[in-house]
């Protein structure tokens, strides 16, 4: 595994940086519940694009890795597999100074930035972690969920809490019914 890969832009200059890196479980951050089921492996290859005279930093491969969380409704355990090719632009952070943030709109998503010298390849992964990842995780779209009384997954099983529910109006009534 070794030391951390750091894409330089000074050594971009002079030609491009090829990776293939693995980050096990736990190195890279994932947002809410997400966790890697195992290694994640990137393999690809950082450039220096002249756009516009910024220094951009093109950043292309492929990613492979399993990712778990837990279902939002029933709360199983569910993976998502991903491995997949990827393109990300990287501009100077400086940039959106000078443009004003205003062409950085929705169809922009793939663009990051860094500071200074570079980004490290780990933050890359990251970025586009986070573009695949679905912001709401459920385990199917049709995903019945729990019972909020008994717990039962109603996935798997029925269970007769709303039948039981009884309607405090009639409970009222049962109790008048003996009086006499
Ligand atoms: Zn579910
Ligand atoms: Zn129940």
């Amino acid at each position: 595994m070794g030391r951390a890969v750091f894409i330089d832009v000074g050594e971009l200059e002079r030609k491009p940086l090829h990776f293939d890196a693995v980050f096990a479980p736990g190195r890279i951050e994932l947002p809410e519940n997400w966790s890697q089921a195992g290694d994640l492996r990137a393999g690809g290859k950082a450039e220096l694009l002249d756009k516009q005279g910024a220094r951009v930093i093109r950043v292309s491969g492929s990613i492979a890795v399993a990712v778990q969380n837990e279902c939002a409704r029933c709360l199983e355990e569910l993976q998502e597999e991903f491995d997949a090719d990827f393109e990300l632009f990287f501009h100077p952070m400086e940039t959106i100074a000078r443009n004003e943030e205003k062409q950085i709109g929705r169809e922009d998503a793939e663009i990051g930035f860094y500071e200074e010298n570079g980004v490290a390849l780990i933050d890359v992964v990251r970025e586009q972690l986070l573009l695949w990842l679905p912001m709401r995780s459920l385990c199917g779209e049709d995903c019945k969920g729990i019972c909020q009384l008994c717990g039962a997954n109603w996935n798997r099983t029925d269970c007769n809490c709303r039948e039981e529910f009884v309607d405090p109006r009639w409970e009222t009534l049962r109790h008048m019914s003996f009086e006499n």
